[in-house]
């Protein structure tokens, strides 16, 4: 999970890294009292999960309140880089800014190790320095059990070479930063620019977090950094389930148990589609091992919650999980689905196949339900799926 600069920011003061006050608003108008309570001029920042803010006029000064509220309402609405400006963050402005630096902690999954990248020429985009003065940009490993500790910190410092003065400053945001990595779970701390300002200080002006999701059972407070705003609701909805559902852009919804056999569903569906006027899978979703008919009916409330599904295939191999009980489930499932008035009104193609299959088969020939019909083969029901998206589209 990205987060916003302004939740990187908060993460940052709450391991000691020094950062501007500043809060975040989606309304122009709530820019003036924060910019009064700031002493009379701020920064006015959009928040997107994008760089380059500054270069697409995402980033302005305000010099009085009435200015700050005239700039919040350019930024708030603006599209960077396909990103649309809900919310802005109104920051103290930074002391005279002397130096931009970049600095940054991030997983190296190609040398299985982290990496720490560092560059007296922050500011702008990290990519265009490491591509047009590869010199001028230090990259160092660090070990997963040694971490960053002081002297690790003046190591990274020395390869970057930062100057004399503010070495230690830089090399003290150094061992805080990783703290924040080790501490919240974090794929990607990076802050650019980490700015020298006149008095010497060393503060970090702009950061991007992007946290670890396969860590979010130990940390709940990542609950509520989600951008729920942005999240496909139908997601969100099978998430809250405790189902994997994966929005795709076809037609023929995808029901199946067991990653493994999904994926291979994908593949057959579109391999049948190219006969059938180009249609694709529309999205798919994982029931993993149970079948239950709670489990069917919240999967296929979801998947026909879709409006770009023109069908469905459920496909299912029986192992732990009998065929018979995946066929009750579909039975019940539709049945609980009408009952709460929401009938399904799209084709439904299943292929039964395993463990109690022959049984699984007769209970839904037997509940003989108008729009379910069955195809004993995985690659026969694809191509029924998308013959029926076909003809609906
Ligand atoms: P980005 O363009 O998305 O990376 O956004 P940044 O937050 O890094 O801002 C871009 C640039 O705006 C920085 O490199 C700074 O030069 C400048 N900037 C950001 N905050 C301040 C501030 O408080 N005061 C001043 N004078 N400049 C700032
Ligand atoms: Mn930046």
């Amino acid at each position: 999970m990205d987060l916003f600069e302004y939740q990187a920011r908060d993460l940052f003061a709450k391991h000691g890294v020094p950062v501007l006050a500043g809060e975040v608003i989606d309304t122009p108008e709530a820019a003036r009292e924060i910019t009064e309570r700031l002493g009379g001029k701020s920064v006015v920042k959009a928040q997107v999960k994008v760089g380059g803010r500054g270069k697409a006029g995402g980033v302005k000064l305000a010099a009085t309140p009435d200015e700050a509220v005239a700039r919040a309402t350019d930024i708030l609405g603006m599209d960077i880089k396909g990103h649309t400006v809900h919310k802005v963050m109104i920051a103290e402005t930074a002391p005279e800014i002397v130096e931009e630096y970049y600095v940054s902690f991030l997983l190296d999954r190609a040398n299985r190790t982290f990496l720490s990248i560092a560059s007296v020429e922050g500011g702008m985009e990290i990519e265009e320095v490491a591509a047009t003065r590869p010199e001028a940009v230090a990259k160092i490993a660090i070990d997963a059990i040694d971490g960053v500790d002081k002297a690790k910190a003046q190591e990274i410092v020395a390869a970057a070479k930062f100057p004399a003065e503010v070495a230690d400053k830089v090399a003290d945001v150094l061992v805080k930063l990783w703290e924040v990595f080790v501490e919240e779970d974090a794929l990607l701390v990076e802050v650019n620019p980490l700015a020298k300002v006149a008095s010497g200080d060393v503060i970090a002006l702009d950061g991007k977090v992007s946290l670890d999701d396969n860590a979010e059972f130990r940390h709940p407070e990542f609950e509520a950094l989600h951008d729920k705003a942005a999240a496909n609701p139908l997601e969100a909805a099978a998430k809250a389930k405790g189902l994997n559902y994966v929005k795709l852009d076809g037609e023929v919804g995808i029901i199946g148990n067991g990653a493994g056999l999904v994926m291979s569903t994908l593949d057959v569906v579109a391999y049948a589609g190219e006969k059938h006027n180009g249609v694709k899978p529309a999205n798919f979703l994982d029931i993993g091992g149970g079948a239950s008919a709670e489990v069917m009916a919240n999967g296929l409330e979801i998947i026909l919650g879709d409006p770009d599904v023109k069908s469905v295939f459920v496909n299912v191999f029986g192992g732990i999980t009998a065929c018979d009980a995946v066929a009750n489930g579909i039975v019940q499932a539709l049945d609980l689905l009408k009952s709460k008035g929401e009938e399904v009104n799209k084709p439904l193609v299943v292929r039964l196949d395993g463990n109690n299959a022959e049984l699984g088969r007769k209970i839904l020939t037997d509940a003989n339900h108008p729009l379910v019909q069955q195809v004993d083969t995985m690659d026969g029901a694809a191509d029924k799926a998308a013959e029926l998206a076909a003809a609906a589209k």
